[in-house]
């Protein structure tokens, strides 16, 4: 038994070591990765079911390293915001998405889109970020009325105040506030009534279980009902599956994003599926 145990002490820390070696590892070569070119932005657009149109597009962070390859966003961006890179690697997104926008504009006539971009509690709370986005979108010259701010729900439980500061002088900018993940953990009845938000993404995990759980769907029907009256758009995330869709569109839910209807993909790829669409 005592061997046991000690075997199990020595997996255990040897797991805990690779652990850290790796996200030491991720935080080293994720400093060059702007310099080296190993950041992309993929896009996934969203779904306006009743004007059956694409009415946005989200911008998602790719990278691929030499050494590690494709990392995926939800093992590295935790790492850039602990290590403060998350800064820097968010000013590229942007002006990369003001880029990618202007390109838009330019090859489809009509472009009505809304560029959404994420934004990490830890980036938000940096010092003149409203001033920091509002110069980078300046210096483009592109109209933040085109553009939506996705924010987690998850961090504004201690800097209430300060982030409300925050989302209202981005709204008087001009720019559209969502909150991304709802009903994920950290829900508070709080941010939706209390922050001048315009949109709420109900949380994949919430979606995932509206086809086979007659609770997951009580709650999901009343969340959108409770988001109208709020005066809300709501979308719903990580729709997989035609039952889903059709439960959405019987609780008027207003827009859907899912692999169902498109996967996220590079912009090239995205200017055709917007073409066809
Ligand atoms: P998120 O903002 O909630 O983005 C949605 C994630 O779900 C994306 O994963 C997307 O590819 C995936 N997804 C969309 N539809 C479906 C579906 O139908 N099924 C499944 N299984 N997945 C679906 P991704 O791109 O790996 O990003 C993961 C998370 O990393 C994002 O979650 C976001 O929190 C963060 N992230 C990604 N890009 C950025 C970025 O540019 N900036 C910041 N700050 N965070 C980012
Ligand atoms: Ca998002
Ligand atoms: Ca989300
Ligand atoms: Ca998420």
């Amino acid at each position: 038994v005592k061997e046991r145990g000690r075997n199990q002490y020595r997996w255990y820390s040897q797991a805990i070591e690779a652990n850290r070696t790796r996200r030491a590892l991720i935080e080293h070569l994720l400093r060059n990765a702007i310099d080296k070119e190993e950041l992309q932005l993929y896009f996934q657009p969203k779904w306006d079911l009743s004007a059956e149109r694409i009415s946005g597009m989200e911008t998602l962070l790719r990278w691929k390293n030499d050494r590690l390859g494709q990392v995926s966003p939800a093992e590295f961006i935790p790492i850039a915001e602990s290590s403060g890179l998350i800064n820097e690697i968010g000013e590229w997104i942007m002006h990369a998405a003001c880029r990618q926008f202007k390109a838009w504009r330019e090859q489809l006539d009509e472009l009505s889109v809304v560029i959404a971009i994420n934004i990490s509690g830890a980036q938000l709370l940096q010092p003149n970020f409203a001033e920091r986005i509002g110069c980078i979108f300046a210096e483009e010259r592109v109209d933040p009325s085109r553009f939506e701010l996705e924010v987690t729900e998850s961090f504004a439980i201690e800097n209430f105040d300060e982030v409300n500061a925050i989302f209202v002088e981005l709204r008087n900018m001009g720019f559209t506030i969502s909150i991304d993940d709802f009903g994920a953990g950290y829900s508070s009845l709080k941010y939706v009534s209390r922050l001048p938000i315009q949109c709420m993404k109900i949380d994949k995990t919430l979606i995932d279980h509206i086809s086979d759980d007659e609770r997951s769907r009580v709650i999901v029907s009343s969340l959108i009902d409770m988001a109208h009256r709020l005066k809300l758009v709501v979308v719903a995330e990580g729709v997989e599956l035609p039952e889903q869709l059709e439960l959405l569109k019987s609780y008027h839910c207003d827009q859907i994003q899912g692999f169902l209807f498109c996967k996220p993909m590079p912009a090239d790829q995205i200017s055709g599926f917007m073409q066809a669409n």
